[in-house]
């Protein structure tokens, strides 16, 4: 299936590691130039190195999602570059898991912060450019975890907070034929969650528990964004895609 890529221009927030490091790759391999956008100047530095080394268009980035002026700045840098921008997708994040009776304003504020702000300002930076081109795809990394983890008071509520603005922003959008959706992963198998103390019960749990019997891969997630971002996908919008392995 041709995803109908070439020639358009993506964002990846977070695209530095993980999940969004798998999303570059997939896209630029669709043929498009992909903005490598990460708050470690470094890493963003790496994976675009690597994009470019395997042929792709690649542009790295160090912004922080919640600076609105780095978020401007970093816009304007890819338009400036790419010569427009047609997708956008909203990644960046992290956890800080303790329970709500351990939990300072910090720690919710900067997992609340990142996840839903950082969405909220790379979209409105991106979304005059859409709607003037009649064309633009949003894809929003939510996760299983907005049904409501314990441990995971801050992360639950950005989570679903993030689908929250997307079926908004789908509402928004649509008469401009920009979609807006949400995926949201299960288990994945990512520096962050290698990162957790606990991460062979992580592993050994989700194997044990989840329909198809094994961790996500970035990949499983970085395939669901492509189509989301696709030609293919321009009457999907405002919906939330589980890559999950069933686990729902
Ligand atoms: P990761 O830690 O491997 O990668 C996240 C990247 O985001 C890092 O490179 C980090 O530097 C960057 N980042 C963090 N804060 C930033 C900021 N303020 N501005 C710009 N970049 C910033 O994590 P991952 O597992 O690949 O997670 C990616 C996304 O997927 C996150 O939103 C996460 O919540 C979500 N998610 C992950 C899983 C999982 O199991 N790994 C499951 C569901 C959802």
């Amino acid at each position: 299936m041709d995803l109908g890529l070439a020639g358009k221009t993506a964002i990846v927030t977070g695209a530095g590691s993980g999940i969004g490091a798998a999303i570059a790759t997939r896209l630029c391999t669709e043929g498009a130039s992909v903005a490598v956008v990460d708050i470690n100047q470094a890493a963003a530095e790496a994976q675009a190195a690597r994009l470019r080394e395997s042929g792709g268009r690649a542009l790295a980035i160090a912004a922080d999602v919640i600076d609105e002026a780095a978020v401007t700045a970093m816009v304007a840098q890819v338009v400036a570059h790419f010569g427009g921008v047609h997708i956008l997708v909203n990644n960046a994040g992290f956890t800080r898991d303790m329970r709500i009776t351990k939990m300072s304003v910090d720690d919710w504020d900067a997992v609340v912060d990142v996840i839903v702000k950082g969405a909220f300002l790379c979209t409105r930076a991106v979304i005059a450019h859409f709607i003037e081109q009649k064309w633009g795809r949003i894809v929003n990394i939510s996760s299983r975890a907005y049904l409501g983890n314990p441990g995971q008071a801050n992360y639950s509520a950005a989570k679903a907070g993030v689908i929250g603005l997307t079926r908004a922003m789908s509402l928004e959008t649509g008469k401009s034929f920009v979609t807006v959706n949400a995926v949201a992963p299960g288990i994945i198998d990512t520096p962050l969650v290698r990162s957790l103390p606990h991460f062979e019960k992580v592993r050994e749990n989700a194997e044990r528990t989840t329909p198809i019997p094994r961790m996500g891969q970035p990949e499983d997630v970085a395939d669901a964004v492509a189509f989301l971002v696709s030609e293919r996908a321009g009457y999907v919008s405002g919906d939330v895609l589980h890559v999950t392995g069933g686990r729902y």
